[in-house]
């Protein structure tokens, strides 16, 4: 195999794979080595552990643990000072707090200082410019040059190849494969191709015909001249003893050289760099990946440096540059096989952080068939096609350079571009003052402010600051009206497949958990596992004729799932078939009372039974309705072509004035789904889950023939659970927490919160959490710490509404 590109990633690839093996690995690098001139050559190296994604701090805990034990000629490829992040507002005061509840869910050890304690920490602070700080004892610095060395010879004494100034210029195929390498020294043949090409890899992605979705901006870095305070106190072996430090408010991060301070801003104006504008080796003044230092947009951080750390005053800038990274429109590594090109791999738009992490998860998933983390946040294929774009990711990574630093809601949307993608509903959700989020390209309601007035009479508790943020009264009129009337909700962004042809039926049979030896007709719920019994998706699978088959998917990854796994002789045919039609939910007691009277075809409890379809016209629009519920009530998902889906939400809507019809929003949607205990995955469980202690076990077919992920799932069938997903219910109805809370017993933080939301019917506060088996039982009592605050709740039954299911089927 060939990698491509001898940076950090590059060079910690090499490393994991070579330990597991895989000993025939040549690393090409168009520079010398291991100063190669990419971004690794000048990154100053901080790694920050804690971030809001589990699997980015699991990569980043890795790279520190790895380089912690190592080594270049004795001089350490960590060093751990700790890490302290500021406070100056009391928003980021409070967002510190949240950090410190992220960091004890994914277990980083962390704690909140007072100003005086940080200022013990760091002296040149002005103590009176600080509300507190976050201070991680376990962070420090990652020598980033010496890692790629000393990794890069641990590879090379098992085996590896590097080759120094060898420029990949093609990448070739053969038989729908990779099969060599060009470079300007010759070719080198390959069955495994990875692109660790950092911030080139879009130039390498062109070569083998991919998109590679990244955007290189500059980002500057600059060094003080000697403060007199630093003489004497490090030497060059320990350039730095006082933690690694981050002032978020001004966009601004420090680190001590031996006695200088190095300055990192992200406050300029993005900076995004045209790859033909990069300079070659030869051209480089510094290095490819360094351009000249713009001292006029460094000025204002320079002030702000100084209002923090006043005894820079006595100092200057001695040097600075204009230093080029990767960023993607989501701020999320790429990684993974690419479809268009089997054997081409991307690892790519990877800081120095979470580089040792990622290589491990490479190289795990090219061994062994997937990594133990779950990497979907990270997968390449992730992206819609509208996300491709080249304008759309210069738009997106350029604000998320912009953002990098912010306090970013979890639910907050991106502002531009926005509109990409709107169901048929779309002008009537707007004339509805539809309050949109945005996913994948999708305009999605998430409260309509037409509901707002009907909310005016219902007792809704106070929520805290934080959880009242993307979120309105509206959300609970929406939620009654559902379980006392009949709401409509857009379904259309729910991502769905055709599969059909004659070999569709053992295809499912295989590649998913439950019974698909059904009749046409009926619809079941089921799940995707990876070979190691991981969840990897949740489906609902209507077999609508013998051979063709619909199905409701959770993204991108699924299509990519089905579609390496098809068959190639063509007896399966994977479509998809969103943008071609839509889907609205008619949920509600009376839900039948407004579909029946507008369709000859029967509605009927008998005549269209729970979890069955069929094809049927609704006010003349040909529909297929498929009787099943995410929210708990009586009703149907109603799917039709696009051009006729106003049409069927009109007639829908002006049915439905006489019985109180309501659009519904995600927002009603998730609290309603949480009162069923109904999961979401990706957020509630994924592939680090198996499918008994994720609750979902009943959609597991063990007397199936093989599928794929069985036999992985064999012993844990047979067993307990280690651990459950359960739901919490909050002492306090006003305690709305948000997902990714720290859980604590007795024995200290346990586990972890996924999803939460205000249970409109039950008047209570849900949160679902991942807990061990012996904190799970029912009446189990637990805190949850939100902003530094510890909130009691116990471990209830699930579901929290309607365990007999008579509100469905009736
Ligand atoms: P690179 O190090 O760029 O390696 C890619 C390699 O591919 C290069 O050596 C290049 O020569 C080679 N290559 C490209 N094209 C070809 C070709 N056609 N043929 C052969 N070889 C090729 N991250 C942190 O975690 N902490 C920090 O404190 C930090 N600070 C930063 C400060 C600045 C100013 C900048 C700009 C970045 C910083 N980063 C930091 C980010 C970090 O430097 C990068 O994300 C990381 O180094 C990327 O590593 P890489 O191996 O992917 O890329």
């Amino acid at each position: 195999m060939v990698i491509i590109g001898a940076g950090i990633v590059g060079c910690s690839l090499a490393d994991e794979l070579t330990e597991r093996g895989w000993t025939d690995v040549t690393v090409v690098e168009k520079g010398p080595l291991f100063a190669t001139g990419g971004s690794s050559s000048h990154a100053p190296g901080l790694v920050f552990r804690t971030n809001g994604s589990k699997a980015l701090t699991e990569f980043a805990d890795y790279t520190v643990r790895k380089f912690r034990g190592m080594d270049l000629d004795g001089a350490p490829c960590f060093l751990p000072v700790g890490g302290l992040e500021l406070a100056t507002t009391s928003e980021r005061w409070a967002d510190l707090q949240r950090k410190h509840g992220l960091a004890t869910s994914w277990g980083i050890g962390s704690q909140l200082l007072d100003p005086l304690e940080c200022v013990e920490l760091w002296p040149t602070i002005d103590r009176e410019r600080i509300l507190g700080g976050f201070h991680t004892p376990g962070d420090g610095l990652a020598k980033a040059l010496r890692a790629c060395e000393a990794q890069a010879r641990r590879a090379i004494a098992r085996g590896a190849v590097f080759l120094a100034h060898h420029e990949v210029v093609g990448i070739e195929q053969r038989g729908g494969r990779v099969s060599s390498v060009v470079t300007d020294q010759g070719v080198l043949p390959a069955d495994v191709v990875v692109s660790a090409a950092g911030l080139w890899g879009p130039r390498i992605g062109r070569m083998a015909g991919v998109d590679v979705p990244l955007l290189p901006m500059a980002h500057q870095y600059a060094k003080t001249t000697q403060l007199a305070e630093l003489v004497g106190v490090n030497d060059e072996r320990h350039e730095l003893s006082r933690p690694i430090l981050r002032h978020q408010d001004a966009d601004l991060y420090f680190r001590e050289h031996v006695d200088r301070i190095g300055i990192g801003s992200y406050a300029h104006r993005p900076m995004p760099v045209d790859l033909a504008d990069v300079p070659s080796s030869a051209a480089a003044q510094v290095m490819p990946s360094v351009l000249e230092f713009t001292a006029e947009d460094f000025e204002p951080s320079w002030q702000d440096a100084l209002d923090l750390l006043p005894a820079l005053q006595d100092t200057k800038v001695e040097e600075g540059f204009n230093g080029i990274m990767s960023f993607t429109t989501d701020g999320m590594p790429l990684m993974g096989e690419s479809r268009e090109l089997p054997g081409f791999w991307l690892a790519e738009a990877v800081w120095v952080t979470h580089s040792a992490g990622v290589a491990r998860a490479l190289a795990q998933w090219l061994v062994d068939g997937q990594p133990d983390t779950d990497v979907h946040e990270c997968d390449v294929h992730r992206f819609e096609q509208v996300q491709l774009d080249t304008d759309y990711v210069h738009e997106r990574a350029s604000q998320a350079f912009v953002e990098v630093y912010d306090v970013l809601h979890p639910l907050q949307p991106a502002e531009r571009p926005r509109q990409l993608r709107v169901s048929p509903f779309y002008p009537r959700q707007q004339e509805l003052g539809a309050y949109f989020l945005e996913a994948h390209g999708w305009e999605r309601p998430h409260w309509y402010e037409s509901n707002a007035e009907a909310a005016e009479g219902l007792e809704v508790p106070e929520r805290g600051a934080w959880a009242s943020r993307y979120w309105s009264p509206a959300a609970a009129a929406e939620a009654r009206a559902t379980r006392g009337q009949v709401a409509l909700y857009d379904m259309t962004p729910l991502k769905r497949l055709e599969i059909s042809g004659r070999g569709a039926l053992d295809f499912l049979q295989h590649m998913t958990t439950n019974q698909m030896a059904v009749r046409p007709g009926t619809v079941r719920y089921t799940l995707l596992l990876d070979e190691a019994g991981g969840v990897r998706s949740d489906l609902t699978v209507a077999r609508l004729e013998r051979d063709r088959f619909q199905i409701g998917v959770n993204g991108n990854l699924d299509l990519d799932w089905f579609l390496r796994h098809a068959p190639a002789d063509g007896s399966v045919v994977v479509r998809d078939i969103t943008a071609g039609t839509c889907c609205v939910g008619v949920w509600g007691p009376l839900a039948r009372d407004l579909v029946q009277p507008l369709s000859r075809d029967d509605f009927s409890h008998k005549g269209f039974g729970f979890f069955k379809a069929k094809h049927a016209r609704i006010a003349g629009v040909p529909v297929t309705a498929m009787r099943v519920s995410y929210v708990g009530e009586l009703g149907w998902e109603i799917y039709a072509d696009s051009d006729v889906g106003l049409r069927l939400w009109d007639a829908l809507w002006e049915a439905g004035q006489g019985l109180g019809v309501t659009a519904g929003g995600r927002s009603a949607f998730n609290s309603l789904r949480l009162e069923k205990g109904y999961r979401s995955w990706g957020t509630d469980m994924t592939t680090e889950h198996n499918p008994f202690e994720a609750g979902v076990g009943f959609a597991v077919r063990m007397d199936k023939a093989d599928f794929v992920g069985r036999s992985a799932l064999v012993e844990a069938a047979a067993e307990q659970p280690r651990r459950r997903l359960v739901p919490l219910l909050m002492d306090q109805p006003e305690h709305v927490v948000m997902g990714k809370e720290p859980v604590h017993t007795a024995d200290g933080s346990v586990g972890y919160v996924t999803s939460a939301a205000f249970g409109y019917t039950i008047g209570r506060s849900i949160a679902y959490a991942w807990l061990p088996a012996d904190a799970a039982a029912p009446g189990t009592r637990v805190d949850v710490e939100y902003f530094a605050e510890r909130l009691p709740a116990t471990v209830a039954e699930e579901p929290l509404f309607d365990p007999e299911m008579a509100r469905i089927r009736r």
